[in-house]
């Protein structure tokens, strides 16, 4: 089933020089983009995104961590997209995360784990509502979906 779902390149991938590197893994892999932009995250939509994490004792630090410097906000659409995309972000902690992943390949800290993707279904539509307005996701066709994708059924 074509799902949509939320990346955030986090504020140490930005300033790592590494945002270019993380969308051109999912574009390779054949998703396709359907919203991106540069944000600067204020508190108000900081503790909005991460609100179920809120009284956790790592909250405050994960607000005061991306307000702290932009971020870029992706929106990506593909089969099965938002469990193929957590999978290529790779476990939480960048220590036990597998190689080939994004955090395996390229992070060590969990404070620092450059990427955010969302988790399931409602949480997806959820983050996209929250990051981008309606008009900021576009729809449009890929020629080269004939050939990622297929003849369509
Ligand atoms: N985090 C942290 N310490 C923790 C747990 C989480 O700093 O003990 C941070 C980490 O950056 C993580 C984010 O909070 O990516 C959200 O946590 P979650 O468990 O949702 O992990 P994710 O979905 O990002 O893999
Ligand atoms: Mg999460």
């Amino acid at each position: 089933m074509t799902e949509r779902t939320l990346v955030l390149v986090k504020p140490d991938g930005v300033q790592r020089q590494l945002t270019g590197r993380i969308l051109a893994r999912f574009e390779e892999r054949g998703l396709k983009i359907v919203g991106l932009k540069l944000v600067k995250v204020d508190r108000d939509l900081a503790e909005r995104h991460y609100a179920v994490h809120k009284g956790k004792p790592f909250f405050e630090g994960l607000v005061a961590f991306i307000t702290s410097s932009p971020l870029v906000a992706i929106a990506l659409e593909g089969p099965s997209a938002i469990g193929m995309v957590r999978t290529m972000v790779g476990a939480t902690k960048p220590t036990e995360a597998a190689p080939g992943t994004i955090r395996g390949d390229l992070a060590v800290e969990m404070g620092q784990n450059l990427i955010h993707a969302s988790d399931g279904a409602e949480t997806a539509v959820a983050e996209l509502a929250l990051w981008f307005r309606a008009d900021e996701l576009v729809d449009y066709e890929r020629e080269i979906d004939r050939w990622v994708i297929g003849p369509k059924g």
